[in-house]
């Protein structure tokens, strides 16, 4: 036992002492002492010699000394390695992520609006039969509410995914702090076939403007400021009469086709013109729908998908890469703006 003891004090003199002056070293540092023949080992071989009552004090010995060895040798590999690092070599590559590109035209979107007043607002995905359909006049008989449109949430027929994001400029109404000027991006949903042409859940951004004698001309004015700034000056625009439930009077707008500079071409359908949203004055019993008073106050809306235009602008040809979350798609718009 005293012969251990003793042998056991001279091996950690020799490891206190020990420094290595490369990788090299602390390898054959580990050889010497923790290697499978090293004298570590050998040394705890001598535990049978021991005599049994003094078994227990010379085990814990052997296994501090083996703790000892094998802490001096994590510290002599840690400083290998920050001695072996070449501060000259360039550095490795970091992943870079990349915005969606449907991120990209909706803040593309928002921050042509932002600069003219408007505050961007956000409503529930889940909404109420009221601030989907009812407030924005839409009679209980009206095919939108069809069960083929619209998904609703099964335990409870009042609940549904919204259908547009309209359901936004409703809330906003219903707080009844006059005037509004807001935009409202977000998602919504369609039971529809997914196709390369159409999806389940797609993106809408809709503006709404409520102030005393809002009129037409404003609402006008306000589209050409944005396709002018979206789509560049020689691009020209034209609005058609239609018809929503919640506007009146209501147009479409359509843009010079971008690509074919309205000549004709397979994206435009020969016809030189793209649709790009609708719009209307707010119909009358949407404001009062909301408390706000119609003979008092006029407003306009327009909503817009997100995903067109951005088809549009990267030339991508299916709806459906844009949550396929595959990365070598996604990749492709690390510097896009
Ligand atoms: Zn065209």
């Amino acid at each position: 036992m005293e012969q251990l003891l003793q042998q056991i004090a001279d091996y950690k003199k020799e490891i206190e002492s020990f420094s290595a002056a490369d990788s090299a070293a602390v390898e054959e540092f580990r050889i010497k002492w923790l290697g499978t023949k090293g004298l570590v080992k050998t040394i705890m071989g001598e535990m049978k010699n021991v005599p049994n009552e003094q078994k227990k004090d010379a085990g814990q010995l052997l296994n501090e000394f083996k703790q000892f060895t094998e802490a001096k040798f994590e510290e002599l590999s840690q400083q290998s390695v920050a001695s072996d690092i070449d501060l000259s070599l360039p550095g490795d590559e970091l992943p870079v992520g990349a915005r969606h590109p449907i991120t990209l035209m909706k803040n593309r979107i928002i921050s042509i609006f932002q600069r003219l007043g408007f505050a961007v607002a956000e409503g529930p995905e889940i909404e109420d039969d009221f601030h989907n359909f009812t407030a924005l006049n839409l009679p209980e008989h009206h095919p939108a509410r069809d069960m083929q449109d619209t998904f609703y949430v099964q335990q409870n027929p009042d609940w549904l995914l919204r259908t547009h994001t309209s359901n936004t400029q409703i809330r906003e109404m219903e707080k009844g702090k006059l005037p509004i000027r807001v935009i409202c991006p977000g998602r919504v949903y369609r039971n529809e076939t997914v196709s390369a042409r159409s999806h389940c859940f797609f993106h809408q951004i809709e503006g709404l403007y409520i102030d005393e004698n809002v009129s037409f001309a404003d609402l006008k004015q306000t589209l050409y400021f944005f396709v002018k700034e979206m789509y560049g000056k020689d691009v020209k625009v034209r609005f058609r009469p239609s018809y929503f439930p919640f506007t009146e009077p209501s147009a479409e707008m359509d843009i010079s086709c971008t690509l074919c500079n309205g000549e004709g071409c397979s994206v435009c359908k020969k016809t030189g013109w793209l649709e790009i949203l609708g719009c209307g004055m707010i119909h009358p019993n949407v404001l009062s729908n909301c408390g706000i008073d119609p003979n008092k106050y006029t407003g306009y809306a327009w909503g817009m998908g997100i995903e067109r235009p951005a088809l549009l602008k990267y030339g991508i040809n299916d709806i459906r890469l844009f949550s396929e979350n595959d990365v070598r798609f996604l990749k492709q718009f690390t510097s896009a703006v």
